[in-house]
């Protein structure tokens, strides 16, 4: 199924993101993963692509194609397109269709400061149109956006400007970097509808509830850190147990309020712990 689809029939749509284990090894232990998410009944799960755009030692494809004919679940297939060249990004595309994926999410990819780019294609915008061109209607595009802008943009407005442009490339749904802050995201989500970006837009959620990631996730974010949030940190940083439940129980929190300002969709950042998912899916089921 088509995700805009989804969207028109039912709000909020509740899907899940999961990654490809680094080695082939762990592969298995991602379908028990999978399995135990499945308890939360996504709408879909979106599956990462690794940030080197390598397509030989990819997984993201057999992923997506598994978790759709295994589990009967929707599944969109992110893509990078910063290192990769137009033969890769087509042979990508004709292996989506090959494994009856029917959406992907078309994204730059991150550029590492220094490394050698092949800058075929700059932008996720021209990633889209690609993907149109190749596939026609047969492949529905995501795309990425920033509730506190890109943290190349010189400001919101001209990040929100710049969004325009994958709209026009045919992006149907759009799914939010992580944020902490939900005035942060109403007030993102009152400059896009006022620049007439009207497709949906789900919120995406990180519960952190381990220390570790407060250094590798928080900090990179760049997202703002409310004061409820820090007071956590502050207090929880040392304490696994008590952060973990207080981790959860905000990310419960930030979502209840998201659905009750009715927002299109929440996407969770799983981290591939299917623990932390059904706690937060258990705590918003009612709204769901
Ligand atoms: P773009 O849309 O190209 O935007 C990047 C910057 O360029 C922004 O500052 C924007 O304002 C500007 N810009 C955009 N279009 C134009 C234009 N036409 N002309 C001039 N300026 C323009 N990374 C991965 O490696 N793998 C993943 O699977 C992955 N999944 C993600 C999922 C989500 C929901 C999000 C939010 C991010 C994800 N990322 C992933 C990270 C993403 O690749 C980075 O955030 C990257 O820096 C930007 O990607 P983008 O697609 O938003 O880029």
């Amino acid at each position: 199924m088509k995700i805009p689809a989804i969207y028109k029939q039912k709000k909020p749509v509740f899907s899940l993101e999961i990654f490809p284990p680094k080695r082939k090894t762990n592969r298995e232990s991602l379908y028990d993963t999978v399995a135990q998410l499945a308890e939360c009944e996504p709408d879909f799960i979106s599956v990462t692509y690794g940030a080197g755009g390598n397509i030989a030692d990819n997984s993201t494809c057999e992923i997506a194609a598994n978790i759709k004919k295994n589990y009967g679940i929707e599944t969109v297939a992110h893509l990078t397109c910063v290192n990769s060249t137009r033969e890769d990004v087509q042979e990508m595309i004709s292996r989506f269709q090959d494994a009856d994926i029917e959406n992907v999410m078309a994204l730059r990819g991150d550029i590492v400061p220094g490394e050698d780019i092949r800058r075929e294609f700059r932008h996720a915008n021209e990633l889209a149109i690609e993907i149109q061109r190749t596939s026609g209607d047969d492949l529905n595009i995501l795309g990425a956006c920033y509730p506190e802008g890109h943290y190349q943009s010189d400001s919101l407005d001209s990040d929100i400007q710049n969004l325009k442009y994958k709209i026009g490339a045919g992006v149907r749904v759009l799914i939010t970097q992580l944020f902490f802050d939900n005035s942060a995201f109403y007030d993102f989500l009152d400059r896009a509808r006022g620049a007439g970006i009207t497709v949906p837009i789900s919120a995406g959620i990180m519960p952190i509830v381990k220390a570790s990631q407060i250094e590798k996730t928080v900090q990179l974010s760049g997202a703002s850190l409310p004061h409820d949030f820090t007071a956590m940190i502050s207090q929880y940083e040392f304490d696994p147990k008590g952060l973990y439940e207080a981790g959860t129980q905000y990310a419960i929190r930030q979502i209840r309020d998201l659905i009750e300002h009715g927002v299109d969709g929440i996407h969770l950042y799983t981290m591939n712990d299917p623990n932390v998912a059904i706690r937060v899916w258990e705590g918003i089921r009612d709204l769901l």
